[in-house]
């Protein structure tokens, strides 16, 4: 069996102890099950710091894309229409599954290297009073960038319009104060910072903004007001829900509650984010995202300037040493990329950062 760590967003490396959750097969009808799901549903709202009179949260089938199509597809209505700032493949994705659904769509593009910047979204949003709902990525994996949800949720507030955040890499590594920043719908799911293991994906939802999705969505699968209408009354999924991922997601969360909540994985993701950086810039490969903006969950790097140098070949040579790491994404640069989420440690960060070393020592020669 093959034998190494993950260096990816998600799925990413857990526990022994949160695989081992999924050894038991456990029926779906009965209280006992209904209740992991109310506590999971409660446990949520807490991390998000939302009080259960203002907010609710939904399970939701499928990975997390099947959760942003479930808020874009319930949320926004035939006569109304969403703003998606996209500065990297998962805002192309939003823009697209938007689109591909038939609704009014408006895109503000940025490049990848650059946050959507507030001040824009305000002017678009006076320019164009249709807009209703505006979406954006908190953590652009495509990149590595943190957006300043903080700065474009005061701007869409101030204008009155629904916020949707897919805070899917990010939420409970990024410590974030969703009514602060006054989100209405923040998507996550299971095998990203939470370190639970894939099969679904979660949307906390602002009560009233889930009210007014009653009867707009045109899928009934990713339905989320029906879904949330059978979930709240006693813990009841709708289909058939994924028992093993429910089951390793509440030891997961149970796991985050011991390591000492957000604040201490968001510090160790940070530590390893910074340490990482730290080891690649010595040996001459520089980040893609300047300093400002990295966020603390993946990294893209360039290749290595001035020698012969191949992904493929680094890859193999990392992954028979323990850790799998990623290609790049960005559309602009030759990069790569390092994900430091999950079940990664300081010592994971320095042994991936060595086995680098040596493959660049004895496979990359310098360019004459
Ligand atoms: C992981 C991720 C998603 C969801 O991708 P799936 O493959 O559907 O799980 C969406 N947005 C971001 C920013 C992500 O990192």
């Amino acid at each position: 069996m093959p034998d190494y760590k993950l260096l990816t967003p998600g799925p990413l490396t857990t526990t022994e102890t949160v695989k081992k959750e999924m050894m038991f097969d456990h029926c779906t009808w009965d209280d006992d099950y209904k209740q992991i799901t109310q506590k999971i549903r409660k446990e949520l709202l807490k991390l998000a710091h939302v009080s259960e009179e203002e907010y609710t949260a939904v399970l939701m089938q499928g990975s997390g894309t099947f959760g942003v199509e479930s808020v874009i597809g319930s949320s926004v209505g035939d006569q109304e229409k969403i703003l998606v700032c996209a500065n990297g493949a998962y805002g192309e994705r939003m823009a697209e599954i938007a689109q591909k659904m038939g609704k009014n769509t408006v895109v503000y593009r940025e490049n990848y290297d650059r946050i959507p910047d507030a001040a824009k979204v305000a002017e678009m949003l006076k320019e164009d009073p249709e807009i209703t709902h505006v979406g954006i990525i908190h953590s652009e994996t495509t990149s590595g960038i943190l957006n300043d949800i903080a700065a474009v949720g005061k701007a869409v507030k101030a204008a009155g319009k629904t916020f949707i955040v897919d805070a899917m890499s990010s939420f409970a590594g990024v410590d974030i104060d969703v009514p602060g920043i006054g989100i209405d719908f923040l998507v996550s799911s299971a095998n990203k910072c939470v370190q639970g293991v894939p099969g679904f994906s979660y949307i906390i939802c602002r009560r009233t903004a889930l009210a007014a999705c009653e009867g707009k969505s045109r899928s009934l699968s990713l339905d989320l007001y029906d879904q949330w209408v059978t979930m709240e009354k006693d813990g009841k999924w709708r289909f058939t829900s994924p028992t093993h991922t429910v089951l390793a997601f509440a030891k997961a969360l149970e796991e985050l509650q011991e390591e000492g909540g957000i604040q201490a994985r968001a510090k160790r993701y940070l530590e390893n984010n910074r340490e990482l950086i730290r080891r690649m810039e010595a040996m001459g490969i520089r980040p893609y995202i300047d300093a400002e903006h990295q966020g603390p969950i993946i990294t893209t790097f360039f290749y290595p300037e001035g020698k012969h140098f191949s992904f493929d070949e680094m890859y193999r040579y990392i992954k028979e040493r323990g850790y799998a790491i990623y290609p790049g994404k960005v559309t602009d640069a030759d990069t790569f990329r390092i994900g430091n989420i999950g079940e990664i440690y300081l010592e994971d960060i320095d042994r991936v950062c060595d086995t680098l070393e040596a493959f660049l020592k004895e496979h990359c020669q310098e360019v004459a």
